[in-house]
């Protein structure tokens, strides 16, 4: 990119960010316009019409505006805009509103996502049993019925998923202890076949994005495949902002917390992580 491209394109990110500024307060200001009927008092035949014509506003932008301000307008903490308290308004009360509006600052939409869903699935019973719809072979089906037997469909799975760990504790390289924060080939094939290529975080279905060290490389200077795993990027924010609770054993045991632990080592060092990356972005 030559000089010239980067004026402009510089130029277009700082109209850009003023033009998105510019939005926020006129969306902030929707449901006063619709309490005190202006758009009427000005001639408008609805706030569709006023916010089209005088902002270039969707009419799904203004009935979503409409929506989530109402469930915020009696939460003052959460009036920072409506973008990034979208995620938790399904979960935000007035007791715990501004534990949610400092998430909501802190945290990247994307984060702030997986988080509220974790809160959420922390809260439910964990004693249930799930109905799932597979889409199998007749042939196959056949035999995992004779496999089964008269024993339950959890015992069988449980007996095929111990095999599956088994073959895979068999098959897992050794653990690295070097200066270079490169994971080793062998060891990162090992994670992305265990995971399938999945987010390894418990109930997470999404694509995995990043390879994680739940014992932090700057701390151990080791690369151990049962120390890593792959995970998608929410999930992986949540570990570097100390939100995960006994992230050094296996994932069945972690578990989603509400303020970090500032006293263990790792803090320091995911705050670095944070801090460089968030100025890679800025
Ligand atoms: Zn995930």
């Amino acid at each position: 990119m030559n000089k010239k491209d980067q004026n402009i394109h510089e130029k277009f990110v700082e109209y850009g960010c003023n033009a998105k500024e510019w939005m926020r307060k006129c969306v902030l200001l929707l449901p006063e316009i619709e309490r005190r009927r202006i758009w009427k008092k000005k001639g408008f035949g609805s706030i569709y019409e006023y916010a089209a014509k005088l902002a270039g506003m969707s009419r799904w932008q203004v009935e979503d505006a409409l929506r989530i301000l109402k469930k915020i307008e009696d939460k003052p903490f959460l009036q920072q805009g409506i973008n990034s308290v979208r995620p938790v308004v399904t979960i935000v009360t007035k007791e715990n509103e501004k534990f949610w509006a400092d998430k909501a600052r802190e945290m990247s939409k994307n984060t702030l996502e997986t988080y509220v869903r974790e809160i959420r699935t922390s809260t439910e019973s964990d004693n249930e049993v799930i109905e799932i719809l597979m889409n199998l072979k007749p042939e196959l089906v056949d035999k995992l019925k004779k496999l089964k037997g008269h024993g339950g469909w959890n015992e069988l799975m449980e007996e095929f998923v111990e095999m599956r760990e088994k073959q895979f504790e068999q098959e897992k390289p050794e653990k690295v202890q070097t200066n270079s924060r490169h994971i080793p080939t062998k060891i990162k094939k090992h994670v992305i076949k265990r995971s399938r290529r999945t987010c390894e975080y418990p109930g997470c279905c999404k694509p995995y994005e990043i390879l994680h060290h739940t014992r932090r490389f700057a701390l151990y200077k080791e690369h151990d495949p049962d120390k890593i795993f792959a995970l998608c990027k929410g999930h992986e924010r949540l570990f570097h902002q100390g939100l995960v609770e006994d992230e050094h054993k296996a994932p069945g045991f972690w578990r989603i917390r509400e303020v970090p632990d500032k006293k263990d080592p790792k803090f320091k060092i995911d705050l670095k992580v944070m801090r460089f990356r968030s100025a890679a972005v800025g």
